[in-house]
């Protein structure tokens, strides 16, 4: 048996909440570094959690003081502290990789290296139009330009569709890093979670992700109508990227499956990630079980990631009004087999991820004759 292990997690969003119930069921304590009434600190009474930001030094350093082994829900946090706390904690994934992930274009510089495909993509180095013409020359249009750093939900692309859309481009996106990305044809997205242990890189089956605006919409557990062989082609793609880079606990891996039914990655996040949330309910062990797991090397048996019913997952963001999110989910209470995830978030946005359901079934087209009602419902109130 362990020795009742302190687990730190740099962020009390979604994610960190949803790592913490896991945690609680193996009697872990999950120290929370973030604001004082953050999703995840609502859910664990204890006086181990540290009051800040996972992006100040000297708070890192307080919580790194409390714990056996550092994990983050987000990559945007400092690694310089988690570089320095590194000689006295255990820091999962290692403070490299979430240096290298955390910069989009360093992370596919590093990819490179090891032979992982992606759409072809040049470094901006001064942020000029005349600099953004040449790379639309070779790219060709539309391209997607982007911001290195701090991206998420598509907050950080703006689409390229030609060379008047330069000036625009770059006034959305200014004073960030940017590179520009050829466009992917993709006829589908998909995702795999990888699970990183000290001894083995595991994955859970290729899912299908719908993203609306940008933001993850739907995901579908497993993909329709993939065969198995790009399943398992995505599940070792996946493997193959998150190898590349040190340390423990679960990954995110994004790709693009293209018409002539080859991969490539979009991109990866060194954490537990919205495209496995179905696994809460779609598997014995949800991505959190094995992160907490992975970090703290207790056994994951591989078969504990396997399907074990079709899972269709829905986000629920906040939308038109304030309240939307609270109609979607009156909607959602109806729905038969639907595991609704709230994440106390506060004040809905339009954007933000309030919670989410979760619908399994026998199969697949049962699943989605079931949740469609609710994709009906969440369509009117888009924002
Ligand atoms: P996340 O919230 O997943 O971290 P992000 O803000 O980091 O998102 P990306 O994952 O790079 O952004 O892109 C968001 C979405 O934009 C992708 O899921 C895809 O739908 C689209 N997209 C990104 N890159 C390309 C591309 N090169 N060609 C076509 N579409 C793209
Ligand atoms: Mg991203
Ligand atoms: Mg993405």
């Amino acid at each position: 048996m362990w020795n009742s292990p302190k687990v730190g997690i740099l962020g009390g969003g979604q994610l960190g909440r949803m790592l913490v119930e896991s945690a609680n069921r193996l009697n872990i304590q999950a120290n929370i570094l973030d604001a004082d009434n953050s999703p995840a600190k609502q859910i664990s009474a204890h006086d181990g959690h540290v009051t800040g930001s996972f992006k100040e030094p000297d708070a890192v350093r307080k919580l790194a003081e409390t714990c056996d082994v550092i994990t983050a829900e987000i990559e945007h946090v400092d690694t310089y502290a988690l570089e320095e706390v590194a000689s006295k904690v255990r820091v999962e994934p290692s403070w490299q990789a979430i240096r290298t992930i955390q910069n989009k274009f360093n992370q596919k510089e590093h990819l490179r290296k090891y032979g992982i495909p992606m759409a072809d993509h040049r470094e901006l180095v001064n942020n000029t139009p005349e600099e953004l013409t040449q790379i639309g020359e070779q790219l060709g249009y539309p391209m997607m330009l982007k911001s290195k750093t701090m991206a998420y939900d598509g907050r950080g692309n703006f689409r390229v569709n030609s060379k008047e859309d330069i000036p625009e481009a770059l006034e959305a996106l200014k004073d960030r890093p940017l590179y520009s990305e050829k466009w992917a044809y993709f006829k589908m997205e998909l995702a795999v979670m990888v699970i990183k242990t000290k001894d083995d890189v595991l994955s859970y089956p290729t899912v299908e992700t719908v993203q609306e605006d940008s933001i993850c919409k739907l995901v579908y557990a497993p993909a329709r109508n993939v065969p198995d062989a790009i399943n398992q082609q995505a599940q070792a793609l996946a493997r193959k990227a998150v190898s590349a880079f040190e340390g423990k606990g679960a990954f995110g891996v994004e790709m693009f499956l293209l018409e002539d039914n080859s991969l490539m990655l979009c991109e990866l996040a060194s954490r537990i990630h919205n495209s496995g949330h179905w696994t809460i309910e779609g598997c014995a062990l949800s991505q959190f079980d094995s992160h907490i797991r992975a970090i703290l090397d207790l056994p994951i048996p591989p078969k504990s990631l396997e399907l074990l019913q079709p899972s269709i997952m829905l986000n629920i963001i906040g939308g038109a009004t304030p309240d939307s999110h609270l109609k979607a989910t009156q909607a959602a209470l109806s729905i038969p087999n639907a595991s609704i995830h709230l994440y106390s978030k506060g004040a809905a946005k339009p954007g933000r991820k309030m919670g989410h359901v979760t619908v399994t079934a026998a199969t697949m087209h049962e699943a989605e004759t079931m949740i469609q009602p609710l994709v009906d419902v969440v369509d009117t109130m888009r924002a």
